[in-house]
Formats: C-alpha cells, sequence, structure tokens
C-alpha cells in the first residue's frame, strides 16, 4: 500500500479485496479462501468490531419438521409488504439450511431446538446463549479467519472511495494508500447510526454506500429504513423482541398498556413514539431466559425486577443499500456487495425479524463465488494517482436533523431540507423518500399516509439521474 498523498505507486494485488469485517465481510472472505483464492480483508475498525456482533435475536432457516422454504418465503413476503423481490426470497430461503451447516462447520454453536420469533409462522429461529447469536456467530468465524493463510487482514484502514478505471473498479483508496484488486466486495454494513437514535453502533454510517454511488453503482430503497421499537432510552441499547414474546409489557407513564405488544415492529414503534416514550415492563417474564440482556440493563442503571424500564423507538436496520443482483454483482463491473449494504430487494419495504444475519450469509457466499468466476479483471489502472475521495462529515446535528426529518413519520416538509444535507446518504435517503409518496412497510409518510398498489417498486437512484421507480422480478 502506498499513501495517497504520496508519490510513489506500489501496489498490492489480491483475487478478492472485501471491505469490511462483520459477518458479510468474514463470510465472503471464508468463502474466497476455500476456493483457494487469495483474500484481503479491510475494515476500519478491529476483526470484530460491527453492527453483526450485537445482533441478539438470531439466524432464521427453516429446518423443523413441521417447516419449509415456501412458509419461511411466505413469512418474508407477508413482512415485505408486496415489495420483496421474488426470485432473491427464494434464493434466500432454499439456501439457509445449508448456511446454518455451514456457520456450525466454522464452528459457530446454536441452541439445539430453533424458537419462534414475531412474524415467523414456525419456530425457525436459531439463537445462542438468549441474545448472543451475533456475537457467537462473529467470533467464530473471526477466529477462522486469523487461522486462514489465504487471508489478510488489514484492520483500522478507512476505505475512502474505490479506484476505477475505464468504468471498471479496481480497488480502493484507503487513509493509507490504495490497493489493487480484481474484484472488490463491499461488506460495509448499513446506516443506522445517521439518525440521533439508533440501535447500531456508532460506524454504522452508510459509508459503503456512498463510496458506491460516488464510483458510479445505482443505490436503492434508501427510504426503508426499520426503527426498533424498544431501545433503552438513555442509551438505544436494543431490548429484542423476545422480551416482548415472553410476555413482557409496554405501558404508558401512568402504568396503562397502550398497543398490543407483538404487532409488527413498525406499528408498535409508531404507537410509542405517539406517546414519546414508554416503559418496558419485564416483572411478568422469567428474566433467567435472558441473563446477558439482564445484566446489561441493570449495568445501564435499571432494576428491571421492580421497575419498568424507559424505552423509545431506535434506528435499526437499513432496507436499501447499493444494487446488486442475486450474485451480489452491482452496477459497477468489479464491484460486488452482500450484507445490509447491499440491497437484493429480498426485504421489500419491511424485514423479517432474524432475516438479515441470514442474508449475510447466503448471499455473501454467492457474492464471492460470483466474483471469482466472472472473468478477472486484467486491467491497469488508468491514471497512477486516482481522484481524492470526497468524505462526508456527519456530527450531533445532523444526526438530530435525520431523526426529525426522516424519522419514523416523515413529511415532504421535513425531508426537502435534507436534500441539502452536509453528508451525501442523508442526501439519498431524502431523495428516496420524497420520490416515495405513500405510505409502505416502515416508510410511513403523513402527507401520503395510504398505499398505493402502483407503486410497488423498487426506488432506483443513478449518479446524475432522476430517481426511478423498477420492477425487479
Ligand atoms: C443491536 C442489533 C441487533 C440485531 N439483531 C439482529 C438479529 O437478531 N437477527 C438478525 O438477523 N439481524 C439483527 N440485526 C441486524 C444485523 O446484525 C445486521 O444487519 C448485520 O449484522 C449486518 O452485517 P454486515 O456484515 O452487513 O455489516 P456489519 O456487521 O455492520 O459490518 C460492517 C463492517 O464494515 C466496516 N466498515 C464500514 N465502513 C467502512 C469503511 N469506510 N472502511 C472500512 N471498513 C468499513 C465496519 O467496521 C464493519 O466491520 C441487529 C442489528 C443490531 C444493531
Amino acid at each position: 500500500m502506498t499513501n495517497s498523498t504520496g508519490n510513489e505507486s506500489k501496489r498490492e494485488q489480491v483475487d478478492l479485496l472485501v471491505v469490511g469485517s462483520g459477518i458479510a465481510g468474514l463470510v465472503t472472505a471464508l468463502t474466497a479462501a476455500e476456493q483457494d483464492a487469495n483474500v484481503m480483508v479491510v475494515s476500519k475498525g478491529a476483526l470484530s468490531s460491527s453492527a453483526s456482533y450485537h445482533a441478539q435475536g438470531g439466524i432464521a432457516a427453516a429446518c423443523g419438521e413441521d417447516d419449509n422454504p415456501e412458509l419461511h418465503a411466505a413469512d418474508t413476503l407477508r413482512a415485505g409488504r408486496g415489495l420483496c423481490r421474488p426470485s432473491a426470497v427464494e434464493t434466500l430461503v432454499e439456501d439457509a439450511p445449508a448456511r446454518i451447516d455451514d456457520l456450525r462447520n466454522w464452528g459457530a454453536r446454536f441452541g439445539s431446538e430453533p424458537g419462534l420469533e414475531g412474524g415467523h409462522s414456525r419456530s425457525r429461529v436459531f439463537h445462542s446463549r438468549g441474545a448472543e447469536t451475533g456475537r457467537e456467530i462473529e467470533l467464530a468465524i473471526a477466529r477462522r479467519v486469523r487461522a486462514e493463510s489465504r487471508i489478510r487482514v488489514c484492520e483500522n484502514e478507512r476505505v475512502l472511495g474505490l479506484w476505477r478505471s475505464r468504468g471498471y473498479c479496481v480497488g480502493i483508496i484507503g487513509e493509507q494508500g490504495r490497493i489493487f484488486s480484481s474484484a472488490t466486495l463491499l461488506a460495509t454494513g448499513g446506516a443506522g447510526a445517521l439518525w440521533s437514535r439508533t440501535t447500531n453502533p456508532r460506524g454504522a454510517l452508510g459509508e459503503g454506500i456512498a463510496i458506491a454511488y460516488r464510483a458510479g453503482a445505482a443505490v436503492a430503497d434508501l427510504e426503508f429504513v426499520q426503527f426498533h421499537p424498544t431501545a433503552l432510552s438513555a442509551s438505544g441499547m436494543l431490548l429484542s423482541e423476545a422480551l416482548r414474546g415472553a410476555g413482557a409489557l409496554l405501558l404508558d407513564t401512568s402504568g396503562e398498556r397502550f398497543t398490543d405488544e407483538l404487532a409488527p415492529r413498525d406499528v408498535v414503534a409508531r404507537a410509542i413514539a405517539a406517546r414519546g416514550s414508554a416503559l418496558l415492563d419485564l416483572r411478568p417474564i422469567d428474566r433467567g431466559r435472558f441473563p446477558a440482556l439482564i445484566d446489561r440493563i441493570r449495568e445501564a442503571g435499571y432494576d428491571p425486577e421492580t421497575e419498568p424500564v424507559p424505552v423509545a423507538p431506535a434506528a435499526h436496520y437499513t432496507l436499501g443499500g447499493i444494487v446488486t443482483d442475486l450474485d451480489g454483482r452491482s452496477t459497477l463491473p468489479g464491484l460486488y456487495a452482500a450484507g445490509e449494504c447491499a440491497c437484493t430487494g429480498v426485504h421489500g419495504a419491511n424485514r423479517l425479524a432474524s432475516n438479515s444475519l441470514l442474508e449475510c450469509v447466503v448471499f455473501g457466499r454467492r457474492a464471492a463465488l460470483a466474483a471469482l468466476a466472472d472473468a478477472p479483471l486484467d486491467l491497469e489502472p488508468e491514471s497512477p494517482e486516482p481522484p481524492p475521495a470526497e468524505v462526508d462529515l456527519v456530527d450531533r446535528e445532523l444526526r438530530e436533523q435525520m431523526w426529525q426529518g426522516a424519522g419514523l413519520v416523515r413529511d415532504a416538509a421535513g425531508l426537502e431540507p435534507l436534500r441539502t444535507a452536509s453528508a451525501l446518504v442523508p442526501r439519498l435517503v431524502a431523495e428516496c423518500a420524497l420520490h416515495r409518496r405513500e405510505s409502505r412497510g416502515v416508510h410511513f409518510r403523513a402527507d401520503f399516509p395510504v398505499e398505493d398498489p402502483e407503486l410497488a417498486a423498487h426506488t432506483v437512484l443513478r449518479h446524475g439521474q432522476e430517481p426511478l421507480f423498477e420492477r425487479w422480478s
């Protein structure tokens, strides 16, 4: 690697360059290494620092005797409110059981019986130690990555832009230099931390989405952001659905119930937002089932045995992202994407719980195989010095602006000012949200509160063009 401001242009070359070390990135890297490819993983933090590490609920796969991929598909499509890409859903649910086997083979341990979760008609959600599923998977595959001689890991290296040559992506521009690669895969996660209240780690800023868009790749569906109804008011720490599934109650400040605790996330979130905040009463449940979570609530200064804890909705999951086909190919040749930063269309307008870890594993693997199978690029970069990468600054004021203007309930008046926001992804979110003049799934517009059957299509943004609705089969 060379310093991007330096004169020397020494380059490293790998078969697959993976940006991001959450579950999507690490699965992609392991899959490619198993195909004898030389892989480099570049991540802006330590290997396991990611949203993946924090995933509490679980990972879905139709493995039970009373279950099958068709039932899993039906539940996914129902959640997605007419907008799921059918071929992506079919791929997700068909591949799921084999991918759970892969994770087990790589060392992840799940409880023997899958559990039932909101929106799933069968018990199909695999958990580790109550609410530690993301941590279990992430640590298991990170150990495997470290032990794999074909994978080089480059931690604490932030990617600022893509290196383009003759219409191809030929690598990345990092803070410390450039890396040339036959194929580049972004697994940089979502953008939840652009909102002031979030369950996401602070680094989840949608940087990969901005980088891809700036390099000419299409992005889509950025208006669809899932807000989790029950995050701890003080910190945004997620209090999993499983607590409500086990019987925890939502109360208003006078101690009255005001909503069906098991209604879909967006319905519960809007019911809480309409009241400003709420209390989650954990006294009726068997708290021993959630030891780690209960400990963390205590550490935050609450005693869930004696008093309900204050909760409020928080930005949680980015449904949109870099447009890809079912094998991770973006619209920019040489560039692939997988995980939360990608948009296959699989989640439609609302994500079914526990389908996103699955998405990382299913589409991460497929993207790795496609990247290696596609004709390797034999391109020398056109210019020895690529143009300097543009970097967005995200501050507290912008996050608050996102919460006010592009939060749970939006309208044109709140979204318009975001079109000139100081960072790119907020501007793209506003463009998509303004273009969709209806309410569907997690996107609720107070000025267009009804779903419009004409708009069952994906909102696609391409550089220098007006937003378009596209139908994906
Ligand atoms: C609290 C919480 C609980 C959740 N619970 C569940 C659950 O139970 N089940 C479920 O299915 N989903 C759950 N989700 C969602 C799920 O965890 C994520 O969708 C998924 O883990 C995303 O994985 P990823 O690999 O795509 O991205 P991430 O895990 O977010 O990883 C992104 C990686 O990219 C790196 N990166 C980002 N930008 C750059 C850059 N510019 N340069 C270099 N590196 C960069 C980051 O450092 C990180 O390593 C939860 C999410 C949260 C936040």
